[in-house]
């Protein structure tokens, strides 16, 4: 019977499809995982470049400050020097003025050193954590990398022998319901339903009679007017140890 061909087609589809849609929902989360431990390795070796270049930064403003110490230290030496040979008492003031203006010029530097020194130490004590937190995700990289490709080529070689089996069982399907099909399944994740007791297995509404009448005479495919997937009459599978039920399809409501 052709229908009941075009069904099997159908149903063998859409297990492919439901099985292609998890190897490649794994295949998703598995790369995106990669991709974010690449990304945060990436993220701590900049911050560890960019952290080292301002310790280098804040060293050389150091080293510049001790050179003007040194020459201060020079300069406030003279001035001292100078002080005894002053004539006037304006000239040893002025002298004086000099000395108290070069000390605490000579001050401010110290302190300002003393602040780069604190905040590279605050720079060095940083990088240190960061270093622990990039070789950390460095060696977790390295150990499940291999694993983690390995898995990721069989997830694609099984994936893509699935889509060649796709491919064979597409050609099965009439095209305009093929077509019908993948209308439905890009808007619902799957597209075919059955009905064995006037109920549609997807959405569990119940579909009017009529078209439930028509359904079971397995002519053509029918359309649940609710989740609007492509429906066909199944004969309810009948336990082995259970009576033969001569009743009706159960009336829920
Ligand atoms: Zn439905």
């Amino acid at each position: 019977m052709k229908l009941q061909a075009q069904i099997d087609a159908l149903e063998r589809l859409s297990t492919l499809d439901s099985e292609l849609k998890e190897l490649q929902d794994q295949l998703g989360s598995e790369r995106e995982a990669l991709t974010k431990k690449r990304q945060a390795l990436g993220e701590l070796d900049g911050k560890l470049g960019r952290d080292r270049q301002s310790i280098e930064e804040m060293e050389r403003m150091r080293n510049e400050l001790l050179l003007e110490l040194r020459q201060m230290s020079n300069q406030i030496e003279k001035s001292r020097e100078k002080l005894p040979r002053c004539r006037t008492e304006r000239e040893a003031n002025a002298a004086q003025r000099e000395m108290e203006e070069l000390r605490k010029l000579y001050r401010d530097r110290e302190i300002e050193i003393e602040r780069l020194n604190g905040l590279a130490e605050q720079a060095r004590q940083g990088m240190e954590g960061t270093t622990t937190e990039r070789d950390k995700i460095a060696a977790e990289l390295g150990e499940t990398e291999g694993a983690t490709t390995t898995r990721l080529g069989e997830l694609e070689g099984g994936a893509s022998g699935k889509l060649t089996q796709r491919k064979d069982l597409v050609a099965q399907v009439q095209p305009a319901l093929y077509r019908r099909y993948e209308l439905v399944r890009k808007r619902r994740g799957t597209a075919v339903a059955c009905t064995t007791d006037g109920t549609c297995s997807e959405c569990h509404m119940r579909l009017p009679p009529m078209l439930y009448q028509q359904i079971r005479r397995n002519e053509e495919f029918g359309q649940c007017p609710s989740c609007n997937r492509i429906l066909y009459f199944k004969l309810e599978a009948q336990p082995a140890d259970a009576p033969q039920s001569e009743e009706g399809p159960s009336t829920g409501a």
